[in-house]
């Protein structure tokens, strides 16, 4: 596949996809299609193999391609980058990070956008808070094979500094990512909008998981449909108790229109608890209750959930 060639030129910036599954393959390699300068980062062997030997496979609704993306296990990178984007699963954030500690230098730029409350906390363990960006995406990813990620449906980026002075990284990265055919934007509310995500996630990710159905299933029945209203609420209530104006209608026509349309979709966290993988319950649940808590807000039902969770995950990280 021909990297694009862009009228104008842009800065390049030497880019990192720490965790390149499938969010971060989507992402590096539509980066390096569309001309950034990107090295992706992985542990899973079989998929950096299949990426050095036949290119990362990339199925969108632009259709399928090999993209030539250099792939490495974190032992082999050394050099320092200008940008570290973080797409492991919250879990393993802080042990991904560690094990490129020499990749971070002074100036480099750490961003997360992954699901839940406070990868912002995790990432300022490792530079100082102006070089710290978060955000959110809707865009969808599946590793469908070793080396092999399809994303379908159209999705956005939300970006935001968390704290000032903003790096010039900000603003240029919208203009990256589009490049490659990604749809971002810089936007200071983007915590509010990880809020609400969370909400979602904290209703529907656990009642699929728990009771292994879909979303469609969630919702026709009368019970676990008011199960997922009622966590949503309690999480919208932590929000807002911590500064946060989430949009508590907003969340709920969202989880409505789930219901409704995505009626056979088998959330992540049901698809890591049918694969015997342990869950991001502690970045979603985890977090919103331990937020709860500092403010003096009870939230049975999410703290019910996260208990059930946990118990299950517990069993899988025995297992393995
Ligand atoms: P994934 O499991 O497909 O990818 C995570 C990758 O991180 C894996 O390839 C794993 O091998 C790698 N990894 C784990 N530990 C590592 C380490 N120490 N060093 C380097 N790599 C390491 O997960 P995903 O679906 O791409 O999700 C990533 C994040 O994005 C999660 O927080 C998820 O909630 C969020 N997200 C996912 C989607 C989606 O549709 N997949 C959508 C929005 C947000």
């Amino acid at each position: 596949m021909e990297r694009r060639m862009s009228d104008r030129q842009l800065p390049r910036p030497r880019i990192a996809i720490l965790g390149s599954g499938a969010m971060g393959s989507l992402f590096g390699g539509c980066l390096f299609e569309g001309g950034s300068d990107v090295t992706l980062i992985d542990l899973n062997a079989s998929h950096v193999e299949a990426i050095r030997r036949e290119g990362l496979v990339l199925s969108t609704d632009s259709g399928e391609r090999s993209i030539r993306v250099p792939a490495f296990f974190p032992h082999e990178v050394a050099t320092t980058f200008d940008l570290i984007i973080v797409f492991t699963k919250t879990m393993h954030t802080t042990a991904a990070l560690s094990a490129v500690r020499s990749c971070i230098g002074p100036k480099t730029i750490l961003l997360s956008l992954q699901n839940g409350l406070d990868n912002k906390f995790l990432l300022t363990a490792f530079a100082r808070p102006q070089n710290v960006l978060i955000g959110i995406t809707t865009n969808p990813a599946d590793l469908v094979a070793p080396g092999h990620v399809e994303s379908h449906g159209a999705g956005i980026a939300r970006l935001a500094a968390t704290a000032e002075p903003a790096t010039p990284i900000l603003k240029l990265l919208p203009d990256l990512l589009a490049r490659g055919g990604l749809n971002a934007t810089v936007d200071p509310r983007v915590e509010t909008a990880i809020w609400e995500k969370v909400a979602f996630n904290a209703a529907l990710n656990t009642l699929c998981a728990l009771t292994r159905s879909s979303v469609g299933q969630i919702g026709a029945d009368e019970a676990t449909r008011s199960l997922a209203f009622a966590i949503a609420a309690e999480v919208c209530n932590t929000a807002i108790a911590c500064g946060f104006a989430v949009n508590r209608s907003h969340v709920e026509q969202t989880l409505a229109s789930a219901m409704q349309h995505h009626t056979h979709h088998k959330p992540s966290m049901l698809q890591d608890v049918l694969a015997g993988r342990t869950t991001e319950i502690e970045a979603i649940c985890g977090a919103v209750v331990r937020h709860a808590k500092e403010r003096g807000l009870s939230t049975p039902m999410t703290e019910t959930v996260l208990a059930l969770i946990r118990h299950i995950d517990a069993k899988i990280a025995a297992r393995s």
